[in-house]
C-alpha cells in the first residue's frame, strides 16, 4: 500500500493511492515496470550481496513511468554484512524521486549508519492475536513478511508450544539451561526461526505486562496461555527488555558463524537469571510483611 501510494498519479488529499490509475493497476497486477522487490532466495540465509548489487543498479535505472522508482526489500533482517554495506552506498546517495523501502522486524539488528539514514515508521500489532489472524485471513498478497506472520499467528503449533514450555520449564528451575542449550542447538537450520519465536514471545510478555491488572486477572485456559501467565509474573519489564536486546545480539551473532550452544546456554541463563531475580524480590516482600 505504501509502494502503491508512491507511485500513484492521483492520491487523495492524505497522499494514499486512488486505486484506478494506470499505476495502481500495475501495481495490483503486480507488474509495474519501476517497482521491483528483493527477498533471499529460497533455502538461503541470507540476502545474497551479488542481488543487492542488482538491486542497487535497478534503483538507479530512469524510471519508465513519472513518480520515480520504488525498491523494497523484504526482510532487511536478512542482510549479512557485505550486503548491509552494499546497500549503504545507495542510502548516502540516493536517486533522485526514488524510495528504497526497508521492511523488517528486527530493526535494531541492523548497523546504526544505515539506520540513521532512514524514516523510520512502525506498524505495532494489536495486542489480540484473533484480530491479527483475521486481517491475515485477507491480506492481499503472500510477501516474505506476511508469510512470517502466518506462521507466527496459525493456531499454537506442537513446535512452538514445545519451545514455550521448555523455557518456561527454564524459569521454573524445572529444567537445565546447559542441558536444554544442547538440545536446541540440534534444531541446526531451524535456530533462527527459533530465536525469532523467541523474540516474539518476548514482545508478546511485554505486552501482557501493560495490559490492565483486570485483564490479567481473567484465567489462563489452555497450556500456552498458562506459560505465558507463569513468565509474566517471572520476569520484570527490564528483564523482558534485556531479553529482547539479548534475543537480537543473538541472533546476529548466530549469523556470523558463532557457536551456537554457548549462545543458547548465555541466552537460557539470562532466561532463568531474569525469573529468579523477581521471585526472589517477592519472597522478599512477603517476608517483610509477615
Ligand atoms: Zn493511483
Amino acid at each position: 500500500m505504501l509502494a502503491q501510494s508512491l507511485l500513484c498519479t492521483s492520491t487523495d488529499s492524505t497522499g494514499l493511492c486512488c486505486g484506478q490509475c494506470q499505476s495502481c493497476l500495475l501495481v495490483q497486477a503486480g507488474t509495474h515496470p519501476d517497482l521491483f522487490r528483493l527477498e533471499k532466495e529460497e533455502g538461503s540465509k541470507v540476502v545474497k550481496v551479488d542481488d543487492l548489487r542488482e538491486f542497487n543498479r535497478k534503483i538507479f535505472l530512469t524510471p519508465q513511468l513519472e513518480r520515480g522508482n520504488v525498491g523494497i526489500i523484504d526482510p532487511v533482517d536478512d542482510l549479512n554484512r557485505s550486503s548491509a554495506n552494499a546497500l549503504l552506498k545507495s542510502l548516502e546517495e540516493p536517486p533522485h524521486g526514488s524510495h528504497i523501502l526497508l521492511v523488517g522486524e528486527r530493526w535494531m539488528s541492523l548497523s546504526a549508519t544505515l539506520r540513521s539514514r532512514c524514516l523510520t515508521v512502525r506498524f505495532p500489532l494489536p495486542p489480540d492475536s484473533a484480530v491479527v489472524r483475521q486481517w491475515l485471513a485477507n491480506a492481499p498478497a503472500d510477501t516474505a513478511i506476511l508469510k512470517r506472520m502466518r506462521e507466527r499467528y496459525q493456531p499454537d503449533t506442537t513446535k512452538q508450544q514445545d519451545w514455550l514450555l521448555a523455557l518456561t520449564a527454564v524459569c521454573l528451575g524445572k529444567e537445565d539451561p546447559i542441558l536444554l542449550a544442547e538440545r536446541w542447538q540440534k534444531l541446526g537450520e531451524e535456530l533462527p526461526d527459533l530465536l525469532d519465536w523467541m523474540y516474539g514471545c518476548v514482545v508478546y510478555l511485554l505486552k501482557l505486562k501493560t495490559q490492565s491488572l483486570e485483564a490479567q486477572k481473567t484465567e489462563p485456559n489452555s497450556v500456552s496461555e498458562k506459560s505465558h501467565a507463569t513468565l509474566t509474573n517471572r520476569l520484570s519489564t527490564s528483564s523482558l527488555l534485556n531479553l529482547a536486546k539479548l534475543t537480537i545480539e543473538t541472533r546476529r551473532l548466530l549469523d556470523s558463524q558463532a557457536k551456537p550452544q554457548m549462545l543458547l546456554e548465555n541466552m537460557l541463563a539470562s532466561w532463568y537469571q531474569g525469573s529468579q531475580s523477581v521471585s526472589a524480590h517477592k519472597t522478599h516482600r512477603i517476608g517483610a510483611v509477615t
